[in-house]
Parts: C-alpha cells; structure tokens; sequence
C-alpha cells in the first residue's frame, strides 16, 4: 500500500479531531477525503504526513512508519498543506528554484516545466507578494510537484480558485494520476472530486462514516418513487406484497425498483386499491451532494 493508516485518532483537550480512522491507499489511486469543515480532514492529512503526532493509531507510507524524525520517504511525497507559504518578496521562479535547491534537485528544467504546467508563465516573474490567491494556490502546487513525487497528498487543492482553476486543477491531477502518481486529496465539495476520485472516504466529526469506490457512491444517488401516505405500514405491507421494495425515508415511503421507478401509475393504483390512496407520489433524484450529506446526517 502507498498509505497504510491504522486507527489515526487525535485528541485535543476536549474535540476528538479524528476518531479512529483507517485508511489505505493503493498505488496509482485517487482517493478522496470528503467532509464539512471540521470533519477533520486537515488533522488527519497532517498525521500521514507526520506533521502532527496521533494520540492513537500509525501510519506508513511506501511501507514506511512515519514519525517523529523520520523522513525516509520525503523524497517521493509531494503535498500541499493549508495556506500555502511562499516568500513573498521573490518571484514565483525564485521561490521555485529555491524549493528546488532545498530539494537538491539536480534538473535545471524542473522548475520551467512545473511553471509550464501549472500555467504559471505570465507570472513567472512576478513577486509572490502579488499574486492572487489561485495564482498562489498554483504556485503551492508547483512547489508540491516540482520534484516529481510518486504520492502527492492534497489538502483542499481547489481553494481560492475559480470554476475555470478548480476545472485546470483537475485535469492537471487526471493527467498526473494517468501518469502512475498516487494521490490523496481533501475537499468538502463531492462533485468536485467525484469525477476525478476513484475512492473516497466520507469524514464526519472525525470519524470515518463511509468508504468505498466511487461508482459505488454514485450509484447511491440513483433515481426513488417517493410516496406519502396516511397509513405508511399498510401502504408498506400492501407494496411489499404486490413486490417492491419500500423503505421509510423523511416521513414518507421510498421505492428504489425499476418497476416502481419506470411505472409509478402502477404504484398508484395498488395503493389506491390497499385503501391508502397516495396524498404524493413523486420520483425523485438525489444530486451528489444531497446524498453525501444524507451519508453525514445518517452518521
Ligand atoms: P476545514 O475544512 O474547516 O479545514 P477539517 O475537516 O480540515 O475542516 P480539521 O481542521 O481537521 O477539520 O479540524 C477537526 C476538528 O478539530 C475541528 O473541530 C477543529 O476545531 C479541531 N481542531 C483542529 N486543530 C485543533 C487544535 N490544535 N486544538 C484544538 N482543536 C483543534
């Protein structure tokens, strides 16, 4: 595994941040860590990276334990933490070719590539002091990549950008996990990352409320019949026995069947005809972001 978290749990005084999370990353994946703020994204991405020691729990990457003074790995992790920092008074080339000396690289062409990349030409040589908060956010990412690293850990990528940034980040990230590179990213918008994840994991009050592929996640938000009743356990008990699947949902009744779904007039009658004629019937479609919060609001 690229990331091998087991029960990564951080308590302060009285907010247990994370709560016994287990995570692990497989090589050339894009998972997603995905939660309102406060979930405890930010703590939990700072604990893969052994910037903040957990209370409970380990972590290792590339099979390597992380922690204290052990940095055995830095050379093949790229991340991107919070505000991004550069030293506002030299420009976003300098600030790169001094991230590239800190890094000992060798590659004189790093630096214009990754400026190259993230579309930072027009602003090659202006001071970082300057730039706007996207352009900034770009240049953090810049400093992430410039190394080329095999794992790149994300917090919040899109911050500050606008639907054009958020979109060219999000190319940039398909491309480079089209290239092998394993990635990681936080963000408390689904649609954002539902496209470009291939797993995600749902953060609530710390806890780890859902996990699992993508496609799994969307197939969550597939089309229901729902009906309102008076009497919803005849009118449960009525629809089981003409063969539906009928759950209880938000005061009302729920039918997720091809049959119910593609013939709701069907559903109507057998109602009508159980005695509890359907004061609303109406077929609805969870948008992801409507059933991530579910999945949050569930926990
Ligand atoms: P956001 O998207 O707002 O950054 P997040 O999901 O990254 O949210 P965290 O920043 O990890 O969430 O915070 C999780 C919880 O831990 C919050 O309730 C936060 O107030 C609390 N917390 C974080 N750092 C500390 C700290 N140093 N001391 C006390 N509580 C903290």
């Amino acid at each position: 595994m690229t990331i091998d978290a087991v029960h990564l749990t951080k308590q302060y005084r009285d907010v247990r941040a994370v709560d016994d999370v287990t995570l692990c990353v497989a090589p050339g994946e894009v998972h997603a860590l995905l939660g309102l703020n406060g979930a405890g994204k930010t703590t939990t991405i700072r604990m893969l990276l052994g910037l903040l020691r957990p209370t409970r729990g380990e972590v290792s990457l590339f099979g390597e334990r992380v922690g204290p003074g052990r940095n055995p790995v830095w050379a093949r992790v790229g991340y991107l933490v919070e505000t991004p920092s550069a030293y506002p008074e030299l420009t976003v080339t300098e600030n790169l070719q001094v991230m590239a000396r800190l890094r000992g690289l060798r590659d004189e062409n790093a630096v214009i590539d990754v400026i190259a990349r993230l579309g930072l030409q027009p602003h090659a040589h202006h001071r970082a002091q300057t730039l706007s908060l996207g352009n900034k956010q770009r240049l953090a990412l810049a400093k992430a990549l410039l190394h080329r690293p095999e794992l790149l850990i994300l917090d919040e990528p899109a911050n500050g950008l606008d639907p054009a940034g958020v979109a060219e980040i999000r190319n940039l990230l398909h491309d480079l996990a089209h290239d092998g590179v394993t990635i990681l990213l936080s963000s408390h918008i689904l649609t954002e990352v539902a496209r470009l994840a291939t797993r995600i994991g749902v953060l609530d009050h710390g806890r780890l409320v859902w996990e699992g592929a993508t496609t799994d996640l969307v197939t969550q938000a597939r089309p229901r019949l729902r009906v309102t009743v008076h009497d919803p356990g005849r009118a449960t008990a009525a629809l089981r026995a003409a063969g539906h699947a009928v759950s209880a949902e938000d005061g009302g009744l729920a039918l997720t069947g091809d049959r119910a779904i593609h013939h709701p007039e069907e559903v109507a009658t057998q109602l009508v005809n159980a005695g509890c004629p359907p004061t609303r019937l109406a077929l609805e479609q969870d948008d992801l972001e409507t059933c991530f919060l579910r999945l949050v609001s569930r926990s």
